[in-house]
């Protein structure tokens, strides 16, 4: 039998463990200006709560790549605001309430604490399984080569790929490869993940390999948001569902809801069509 843990219960602990990792507010994203001006972000608000995973759906063009790449600070959002783990991306508040842009240095340091995985893998082709994944660490957070490499290989164990280790991206197949990657976002031990259609350049027989290192990464309490289509993970995996359209989030809830029951006549277009 296990001992029973003492529980945190300090006002500050507390209020962390309720307060949501990520929150964005009246989130607007302008690409260009004037007359080429495109609003792709109309007022986006998400909460995602910690150890939580939140699926995006929604059809091409609806901004959903652009609210990862906010959150992620890949972009510069126009209007709004995005907190992770409580603290404000890109921006610090002075005693007057004044925003200013923080230091590129800064940006980066917040930014080392979101993983994020692509549609495609962009592994370094030259760079073996276990060097792509030991990348960043070594390179970003100083760790000696060995502690990284020993690292790594837990992490490549933990996606199916110890074996695998000395292989070159073009050696393994798509799907290993996004495992790969998965792997290599892990190994900056991200507090938030961050997946746009990881499985949509797979071949079909590919995605359910990748989407069970996935589940199994939400099974450990991984808090991440995931840009798929695949309705099964949603069903499946998800704690919330979030559908946008057109720059703004139009419906969400629980899977159940949102996906058995939606009631915007847009999700119910849209299910009708990837289903
Ligand atoms: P989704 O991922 O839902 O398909 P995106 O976020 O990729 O949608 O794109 C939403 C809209 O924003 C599209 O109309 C796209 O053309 C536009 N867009 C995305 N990135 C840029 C950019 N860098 N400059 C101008 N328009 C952009
Ligand atoms: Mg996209």
């Amino acid at each position: 039998s296990s001992p029973v843990e003492p529980v945190e219960t300090t006002p500050a602990a507390l209020r962390q463990a309720q307060e949501p990792m990520v929150q964005a507010r009246d989130v607007h994203k302008v690409f260009g200006r004037g007359h080429d001006a495109v609003h792709v972000l109309k007022g986006v608000d998400l909460d995602v709560a910690r150890g939580s995973v939140t699926v995006v759906l929604g059809p091409s063009g609806s901004g959903k790549s652009t609210l990862l790449r906010c959150v992620n600070e890949l972009e510069e959002i126009t209007a709004g605001s995005i907190h992770v783990d409580g603290d404000l991306m890109g921006y610090r508040r002075d005693d007057k309430g004044v925003l200013h842009r923080l230091h590129p240095k800064v940006i980066a340091k917040q930014r080392s604490r979101i993983g994020m995985v692509f549609q495609r893998f962009h592994l370094f082709p030259h760079k073996t399984a276990l060097e792509n994944v030991m990348e960043a660490p070594v390179q970003v957070r100083g760790l000696t080569k060995g502690e990284a490499r020993r690292r790594a290989l837990e992490l490549l164990d933990r996606v199916g790929l110890a074996e695998r280790a000395e292989f070159y991206p073009a050696q393994l197949s798509g799907g290993q490869q996004q495992r790969v990657a998965i792997a290599r976002a892990l190994a900056m031990d991200p507090e938030l993940m961050l997946f746009d259609e990881p499985t949509s350049a797979l071949d079909p027989e590919l995605v359910g390999e990748v989407l069970a290192v996935m589940q199994d990464l939400a099974r450990s309490g991984m808090t991440m948001i995931v840009v798929t289509h695949e309705i099964g993970f949603a069903r499946e995996v998800a704690d919330h569902v979030v559908f946008m359209d057109d720059g703004t989030i139009v419906e969400e809830g629980r899977p159940a809801d949102v996906l058995d029951n939606p009631s915007e006549p847009r999700l119910q277009d849209f299910l009708a069509h990837v289903l």
